[in-house]
C-alpha cells in the first residue's frame, strides 16, 4: 500500500483516504497512491463503491507547486482522472476543507461529489497566472453551467459548499466525517442502482448556451470586468468557451496547449515567483532558534487620522479589541466617524455583512490622553510625521506602558533608533510601517531598529499576519525600503518635467505597465502641500512643484493640482493651464524642452527604482531581493504579473538596466543615476538578481 494513500474496505465500499500533510497536495507519490488505490478497489469483486477522500485538515488543495518546471512524474493528474472516470464502479468524492485546482478537478472526474457543510471548492489556477489544466475548464460548465464555470475560473474564487449543492457541483451535503457521508451516500448508489454519472457525456448544461451564444460571451465578459492585464483570466475563459464549441476531448487537448503557453510566458513565472517571495519574505534572519513572539491580547494605536484609522480597523476585523488614542475629542470624533462611514461604505457595497460595521465599531474604543495606553501589549503610534512630536510621545509611553509592551512607529521615514532612544527600553521598539489605505493594503514594512530585541520582531510579524497583513523586515535608513525606491522614481518624474514630458505623458506610460495610478495622479490624491510644506521646512526649492502650490493647486482637495478636477470627480483632467505653467517655468531657468518619448519614461520610472533596490540590498536593509518586491508588490499596487522591480530586472537582462542607467547618468547629467556596484557587479557577471539567493 502507499505511503500517502489508504485503502480500507467496509462491507461493498472502499474508502480511498488520501493523506499527505499538509494540505494533501497532489504531488507524484499521491497522484500514483490514487490511481493504485482506485484500480485496486476497482478490481477487488467485494466492492461496489469507492468513496474518495483526505485525511487530516482537507480535502486536496491543488497541485505540489514545487513539482512546477520539473519534469512531469507519471502518472499525470489527467491519467488520474481518466482511471477514476472510467471506473466501472462508482468514485464519490467525499470533501472537506477546500478542494481546490488539482483537488477539485480530481473530485470532477469522479461520478458523485458530497461535501461536508463548511467546506469551499475553487479552481484559483488564475492567482499563479495559469488556468485548470486537468479537465476542470471542460468539467465545472457541464456540472454547474458555463455561466457560473467560467465566473469561478475567471476569478478563481472558491464557493461554498451551499453555493456548490444549488449549482449541481456537489449532490449532498453530508453530517459527521467526510469518509463517514461519503460511506453514507455511497450506499445510497449502491441500493437505488444510479447510474454512472460521467461529466464528460453530460452535455444538458451546455444546451442553452450552445443555442444563444451571448449568455457565454457576456458571462465571461463580466467575469474578465476587473481585469487590468491579465493573460491568465482571459486565457482561461477562451478554455472554457471550447465547451460550447469543441467535441470533449479536443477541448482538452486545446485547454492543454493554452495550460502551457501561459505556463511558459513570463506573467505565470512572475506569478508563481510573487507566491514564493511571500512566503520567503515570512522567513526572519538574524533571530535565534525557537524566539517566540509576545502575547499581544490588546492594541492601542496612537492618532485617530487617515492611518491610525485604517490600522485600527485592520485589528477590528481580525476580532482584536483596539484602543484609539487622540488629543482632542474634536478628533477624536471625526476619525471614529470616518471608520464608521468606512464600514458603512463596505457593508452597503455587500463587501461586509449587514451587522458587521456595528461589531466592529465596538472593537474600538476611542479615548483622550496617552495614559490610556497602559492596558495595552502592543502600541502603533501615527502621529504627524515630525520627529519632536513623535520623540515626545515616545518619552511619554515610556512613562505610562506596561514593562514587556511593544512599541511601534508608524512612521514613512524617520530614524527608528533615533525614536527609540527616547524610551529606556530602545529594545522594546521598532517601526511598523502600515500603508495607505491601511484597512485595504496588505504590506507591513517590519522595520528593525539597532537594539530591537529579537522577541519583539517576531511578536510585529506575528501580529501582522494575524491582521491579514504581508509582513517584511526592513532595516533603518530614509524612508526604509518602499519610499526609498519610491523617492528615486518621483525625482525622475519631476525632472522628466522640465525635460519635455508633461504629468499626462508620464502617468499613462507608468499605469499602461501596470501600476495603479502614476506619479503625478498619485501626488494628487495625496496632496501636494505636504511635500511643499517640508521643503520650505527643508529649504529646498523645486520649481514646478512649488509654482503649482503657489496658485493655489494643492491637488484633488482643491479640484486642481497637476490635473484639473470635476467637482466629486476623481478622474484627472489634463489641464492646459498646466501646460503654460510648466513651459513658463522651465523658460525662466533659461531651460529647453524637448520631446521625450514613452520608452525614455518608462526607464527612466522604473531603473532608478531597481538601482536604489541594488543599493538597499548592498547596505542589507532588505536580507533579499524578493522582499523588495513583495513591498512593491503588497504597498504600492506593482502589477503582479510583472513580479516586482527586481524580478521585473531580471527578466529586462541587468546588463540591459546598467547600460541605459550609464547612459542616462551621463545625457542627464545625474551621477546618482551611475549603476551601483552590485548591480554592475551582475551585470558584468551575466547574473541576475535571484542569483543573490543561491549565494551569487
Ligand atoms: P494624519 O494627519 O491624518 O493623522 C495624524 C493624527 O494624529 C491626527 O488625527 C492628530 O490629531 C493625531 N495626533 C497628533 N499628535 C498626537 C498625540 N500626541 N497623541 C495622539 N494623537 C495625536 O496623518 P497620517 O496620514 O495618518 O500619518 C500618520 C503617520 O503615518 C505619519 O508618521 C505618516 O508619515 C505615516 N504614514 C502615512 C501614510 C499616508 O499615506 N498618509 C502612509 C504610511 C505612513
Amino acid at each position: 500500500m502507499s505511503e500517502v494513500v489508504k485503502v480500507e474496505r467496509h462491507d461493498a465500499v472502499a474508502i480511498v483516504t488520501i493523506d499527505s500533510p499538509p494540505v494533501n497536495a497532489l504531488s507524484a507519490a499521491v497522484r500514483k497512491g490514487i490511481l493504485d488505490g482506485v484500480t485496486s478497489a476497482a478490481a477487488d469483486p467485494q466492492v461496489q463503491a469507492i468513496v474518495l477522500t483526505c485525511g487530516g485538515r482537507t480535502f486536496v488543495a491543488g497541485a505540489d507547486i514545487t513539482e512546477f518546471g520539473k519534469t512531469p512524474m507519471p502518472p499525470s493528474l489527467h491519467d488520474v482522472i481518466v482511471a477514476i472516470e472510467n471506473s466501472p464502479k462508482p468514485v464519490i468524492a467525499a470533501i472537506h476543507g477546500t478542494a481546490l485546482g488539482g483537488g477539485l478537478e480530481l473530485a470532477l472526474g469522479c461520478h458523485y461529489r458530497v461535501a461536508v457543510k463548511d467546506a469551499r471548492l475553487g479552481l484559483p489556477e488564475v492567482k499563479l497566472g495559469l488556468l485548470p489544466g486537468g479537465g476542470g475548464t471542460q468539467r465545472l460548465p457541464r456540472a454547474v453551467g458555463p455561466e457560473m464555470a467560467v465566473k469561478m475560473i475567471v476569478t478563481g474564487e472558491p464557493i461554498s459548499a451551499q453555493d456548490a449543492l444549488k449549482n449541481g457541483l456537489i449532490e449532498e451535503i453530508v453530517e459527521g466525517t467526510p469518509a463517514a457521508g461519503g460511506e453514507a451516500f455511497a450506499r445510497k448508489v449502491v441500493a437505488e442502482k444510479r447510474p454512472l454519472r460521467r461529466l464528460r457525456d453530460d452535455d444538458s448544461k451546455l444546451a442553452a448556451a450552445k443555442a444563444d451564444k451571448s449568455i457565454f460571451t457576456n458571462a465571461a465578459a463580466a467575469a474578465n470586468k476587473r481585469n487590468r492585464g491579465l493573460e491568465a483570466p482571459v486565457t482561461a475563459a477562451e478554455a472554457v468557451s471550447h465547451a460550447l464549441d469543441q467535441p470533449f476531448d479536443q477541448a482538452l487537448k486545446t485547454e492543454r496547449e493554452l495550460f502551457l503557453k501561459l505556463m511558459n510566458g513570463d506573467q505565470s513565472k512572475a506569478q508563481r515567483y510573487a507566491f514564493f517571495a511571500e512566503r520567503a519574505a515570512a522567513k526572519v534572519d538574524g533571530v535565534p532558534e525557537g524566539t517566540k513572539p509576545r502575547k499581544v491580547e490588546r492594541v492601542a494605536i496612537i492618532g485617530a487620522g487617515t492611518m491610525g484609522g485604517g490600522i485600527a480597523m485592520s485589528f477590528a476585523n481580525a476580532g482584536i479589541p483596539v484602543t484609539i488614542i487622540e488629543t482632542g475629542e474634536e478628533q477624536l470624533k471625526r476619525g471614529l466617524g470616518i471608520m464608521q462611514k468606512n464600514y458603512e461604505a463596505t457593508a452597503a457595497r455587500g463587501g461586509i455583512p449587514a451587522d458587521a460595521p456595528a461589531k466592529r465599531m465596538a472593537l474600538i474604543t476611542g479615548v483622550v490622553g496617552l495614559e490610556n495606553v497602559k492596558d495595552a501589549d502592543l502600541i502603533i503610534e501615527a502621529v504627524f510625521e515630525t520627529m519632536a512630536i513623535k520623540k515626545e510621545v515616545f518619552g511619554k509611553l515610556d512613562q505610562y506602558a506596561n514593562p514587556g509592551a511593544v512599541l511601534a512607529s508608524n512612521t514613512s521615514y524617520l530614524n527608528i533608533n533615533d525614536i527609540a532612544d527616547m524610551t529606556k527600553r530602545p529594545q522594546d521598539v521598532l517601526g511598523m510601517h502600515f500603508f495607505s489605505p491601511a484597512n485595504v493594503m496588505k504590506l507591513c514594512e517590519i522595520v528593525r531598529g539597532a537594539k530591537t530585541a529579537p522577541d519583539v520582531l517576531m511578536t510585529a510579524v506575528a501580529i501582522a499576519k494575524r491582521i491579514a497583513k504581508v509582513p517584511v523586515v526592513v532595516g533603518v535608513c530614509d524612508g526604509f525600503v518602499g519610499n526609498r525606491m519610491l523617492s528615486a522614481r518621483t525625482k525622475q518624474s519631476d525632472k522628466l518635467l522640465y525635460e519635455g514630458a508633461l504629468p499626462q505623458q508620464v502617468d499613462a506610460v507608468v499605469t499602461k505597465f501596470g501600476m495603479p495610478m502614476g506619479p503625478f495622479a498619485m501626488g494628487d490624491l495625496a496632496g501636494l502641500d505636504i511635500g511643499w510644506r517640508s521643503r520650505q521646512d527643508r529649504g529646498i526649492k523645486s520649481e514646478i512643484a512649488d509654482a503649482i502650490c503657489e496658485a493655489g493647486r494643492f491637488g484633488q482637495k482643491t479640484g486642481k493640482g497637476y490635473y484639473k478636477y470635476e467637482p466629486g470627480s476623481r478622474s484627472p483632467l489634463p489641464d492646459p493651464e498646466i501646460e503654460k505653467l510648466i513651459e513658463e517655468t522651465v523658460t525662466k531657468l533659461g531651460l529647453k524642452r524637448r520631446q521625450v518619448d514613452d520608452q525614455e519614461i518608462l526607464e527612466r520610472m522604473v531603473y532608478p527604482m531597481i538601482n536604489e533596490g541594488a543599493r538597499i540590498l548592498e547596505e542589507k536593509i532588505a536580507a533579499r531581493p524578493s522582499d523588495i518586491d513583495v513591498v512593491w508588490l503588497y504597498g504600492y499596487g506593482w502589477p503582479i504579473y510583472r513580479g516586482g522591480p527586481m524580478f521585473y530586472a531580471d527578466l529586462v537582462g541587468l546588463k540591459t538596466v546598467a547600460d541605459r542607467l550609464s547612459y542616462y547618468a551621463k545625457a542627464t547629467n545625474d551621477p546618482s543615476l551611475e549603476p551601483t556596484p552590485l548591480l554592475k557587479r551582475l551585470a558584468d557577471e551575466g547574473k541576475t538578481f535571484a542569483s543573490l539567493a543561491k549565494g551569487g
